[in-house]
């Protein structure tokens, strides 16, 4: 059976159909999903805009009810969505589960925040005059998400969208379409009125651009690479539309002489390897002073010897394939041009032969690499790490900083003084102490700086930012 788009609150199946692979074992489909074309998104956003003045007008206990049954539903449901998550993305099921548990919870946050749309009222600067400042939604919002998190992305921007009162017109990656079409089928089972969400799955080139050219899209959130990012600003610019980017990252893990080695190792496994490192808050510069250096090394060598890397559906595997044969192939590319450059591969690197067809890697780690490498400066999106020699501390922020990129940024140590300054100096939106870079909590601000990021903060009530548009009104008494 095909899974159909929904526009306007009809299933519709199209005229083409694509596979979702498994990417631990490439022989299980599954499941085929209807491609929608650039006519089908420019249906869909006709629909998010009829719908719009209705749902911008709807009662917040309308809305309250809609996401909580989406957050009960998600949350009830979360071995079976978190193995459909892991199966269709390669990440471990406690991973999957873990992110479908964070999804609900969105919705659940998002649930509330529907019954605390709050504004300001003030005096005038003259006399007699009173001023309002309220929120208002923004009209219709296009969300064109990545495949690296299927379920949580595409809950951390349409729970907001729609809980300030936006309509949505939704392009999930083409290689994760069943977390997405499962929580659109369950808001449109929790009631929504047509063409509120409409879901449009189909390829980046021809439904995001058919996105991206309309008049009729008033927002678009956008998570996935620099270079798409980039069309997106450019087309946004265009339509003088509202537009929030999240991009790359080359996030750097500080490891300070003075640091619990077991919480660094521990910290910087997590960082660079979980989820295969396709999370674009890894760590893959590990910047470590010279005095723990070699024993940092050494007990990194020994942690990657134990990790089980293997089909993410099995018992007892820590990391799972890498997503499809062409990230495969950009993360080999990178491990020979890190090798090129000069630096050591200290560890991994090999492609692994497990019982079933599919992209299994060895995590890579290198030493003796330098901040000026390529691997040291673009995005690899893969387990592939470089560690950094440096001098002291000083070094370590100043190499730390030295990058493109600006999402998040972590640091080893025991020092409160270090900490404290990191804290304060990392050029990052997001900076960890004693914690791996990636792993953040679904109710507090989530993005970054430099060419990581662009427009407000996704997450908690900072997404309010986003969604809405501020009116001041001024009334004479
Ligand atoms: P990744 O390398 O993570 O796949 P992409 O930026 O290619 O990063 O993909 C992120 C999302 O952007 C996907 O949903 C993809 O289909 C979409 N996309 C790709 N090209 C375009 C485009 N020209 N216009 C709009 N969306 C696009």
């Amino acid at each position: 059976m095909v899974q159909k788009n929904l526009i306007d609150g009809e299933w519709i199946a199209g005229s083409e159909a694509f596979r979702n692979i498994n990417p631990s074992d490439t022989n299980d489909v599954v499941g085929e999903y209807a491609r929608a074309s650039a006519e089908d998104a420019r249906a869909a956003i006709a629909a998010a805009k009829a719908a719009f003045p209705a749902w911008s007008r709807s009662g917040i206990l309308e809305r309250h009810a809609i996401l909580r049954k989406t957050a009960d539903e998600i949350l009830a449901r979360k071995d079976e969505l978190g193995k459909l998550l892991s199966r269709e993305e390669g990440k471990t099921l406690a991973e999957g589960i873990g992110e479908t548990v964070r999804a609900g919870q969105i919705f659940d946050f998002f649930a509330g925040e529907c019954l605390r749309l709050a504004g300001e009222v003030l005096p005038s600067a003259r006399p007699n005059i009173g001023v309002e400042i309220t929120r208002e939604p923004v009209g219709v919002v296009g969300i064109i998400t990545p495949w690296n998190f299927p379920i949580a992305i595409p809950a951390w921007k349409i729970a907001p969208a729609l809980c300030y009162g936006n309509t949505v017109v939704f392009k999930p990656a083409e290689l994760v379409p069943g977390s997405s079409w499962a929580i659109v089928d369950i808001l449109h089972r929790a009631g929504l009125p047509k063409g509120v969400l409409n879901l449009v799955m189909g390829k980046g080139s021809v439904v995001g651009q058919a996105m991206l050219d309309s008049p009729d899209i008033h927002a678009i959130t956008f998570t996935g690479s620099t270079g798409t990012g980039k069309r997106v600003a450019l087309a946004s610019v265009e339509h003088n539309r509202k537009y929030q980017l999240e991009m790359g990252g080359k996030n750097p893990f500080v490891v300070l002489d003075d640091a619990d080695l077991n919480v660094s190792v521990e910290a910087a496994v997590n960082s660079a390897f979980f989820s295969t490192g396709q999370r674009c808050t890894a760590s893959s510069r590990l910047i470590v002073t010279e005095g723990i250096h070699d024993r940092f090394v050494a007990a990194m060598g020994e942690r990657m010897k134990g990790l089980v890397i293997d089909d993410a559906l099995k018992a007892g595997t820590q990391i799972g394939p890498v997503v499809d044969e062409s990230q495969l192939n950009q993360d080999t590319d990178y491990i020979a041009i890190g090798r090129q450059e000069g630096a050591k591969l200290a560890f991994g690197g090999e492609l692994l032969k497990r019982a079933t067809p599919g992209f299994y890697l060895q995590p890579a780690l290198f030493t003796e690499a330098t901040n000026a490498m390529r691997i040291s400066r673009e995005e690899i999106f893969g387990p592939v790490a470089s560690v950094i020699r440096v001098k002291d501390y000083d070094e370590a922020l100043t190499v730390a900083n030295d990058t493109p990129f600006g999402l998040s940024s972590g640091i080893a140590t025991t020092s409160l003084k270090h900490a404290t300054h990191f804290k304060r100096n990392a050029e990052a939106g997001m900076v960890m102490v004693n914690l791996p870079t990636a792993g953040v909590d679904f109710h507090v601000p989530f993005g970054g700086r430099k060419g990581s990021s662009h427009g407000s903060r996704e997450q908690g009530r900072y997404a309010a930012e986003f969604y809405t548009t501020v009116k001041t009104a001024y009334t004479l008494a």
